[in-house]
């Protein structure tokens, strides 16, 4: 479980980024952090791996302020995934990914069987290993990130806007990879984005932020949709400008996507029986 606990960050300028911020991410689920540019998404997320230090409160992963870890530790216990990939366009794949095992010592050979293990978790053939990343498309270059992030196999991954720069339809295929990675590995996920529909895609937990990184409002994805708490969320999730056509619905039979007119379109989850 990682807390934070009255959480403010103002920058050296005078940027307030954070302001009291308090938010509980539950083990094993995916926490989605929503909001527009500016909000302090990414701000958030690298207090977490202290690669920002808040200016006041402080943020706990299971119980331990993350403040009295080792920040160079606590970082390679952490996966954390960029935009744009964040890899080393001189490196070969395969040294991207095992960049945290070799500066922990693990031994070359065990390195390289364990890249190659989870470049097959991320559905990328081994062979690819040999390549540099301006070698590969896009949508594989985000594969290399999390297969990078997963190497040491953290318990938390922070992702900031992984899918952002890619197009829609690779993003459409990371989105249903990476619901299909969190059912296997079951990690405490962070995942940073501007866009409602990929929080409500991806997240057990949504917690839209206005500026200064004021919670909005933190729930599920159905009980936001169905109880916007307030006109600013309603405004953010579409619902005024009837842009999110689609809600999901409970039914004996597991949750389904009906239309404004109540119209069954789609099973969402299916149920158990
Ligand atoms: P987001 O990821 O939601 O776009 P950020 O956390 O990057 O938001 O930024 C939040 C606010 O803090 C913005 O106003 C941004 O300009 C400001 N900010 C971010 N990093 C710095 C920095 N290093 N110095 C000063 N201001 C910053
Ligand atoms: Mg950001």
């Amino acid at each position: 479980m990682i807390e934070f606990r009255s959480v403010t960050k103002t920058y050296p300028d005078g940027t307030v980024a954070v302001a009291d911020f308090d938010l509980v991410v539950p083990p094993h689920r995916t926490t989605v952090l929503v909001g527009s540019s500016g909000s302090g998404k990414t701000t958030l997320l690298r207090m977490i791996n202290r690669m920002v230090e808040p200016t006041s409160g402080s943020i706990e992963i299971d119980g331990t302020p993350v403040g009295e870890r080792d920040p160079v530790k606590l970082r390679r216990s952490i996966g954390y995934v960029l935009q744009n990939g964040g890899l080393l366009p001189h490196q070969k794949v395969i040294d991207n990914v095992t960049t945290v095992l070799r500066l922990e010592g693990t031994p070359k050979t065990r390195a390289r069987d364990r890249a190659h293990e989870v470049l097959d978790v991320v559905g990328l053939d081994r062979a690819l290993a040999e390549r540099y990343p301006s070698q590969l498309s896009g949508g594989q270059q985000q594969r290399v990130g999390v297969a990078r992030a997963l190497a040491a196999d953290p318990n938390i991954l922070l992702m900031d806007e992984p899918f952002g720069a890619v197009d829609p339809i690779v993003r459409a295929e990371l989105q249903t990879e990476t619901i299909r990675l969190q059912q296997e590995l079951n990690k405490t996920v962070v995942f940073v984005t501007h866009d409602i529909d990929e929080a409500f895609l991806l997240g057990d937990q949504v917690v839209i932020l206005s500026a200064g990184a004021q919670v909005a409002q933190v729930g599920s994805p159905s009980e936001i949709v169905e109880n916007p708490a307030s006109d600013f969320v309603a405004s953010f999730i579409g619902v005024e400008r009837g842009r999110r056509a689609l809600r999901p619905k409970s039914t004996a039979r597991g949750t389904v996507l009906v239309d404004s007119a109540g119209r069954t379109q789609g099973v969402l989850v299916e149920g158990s029986q």
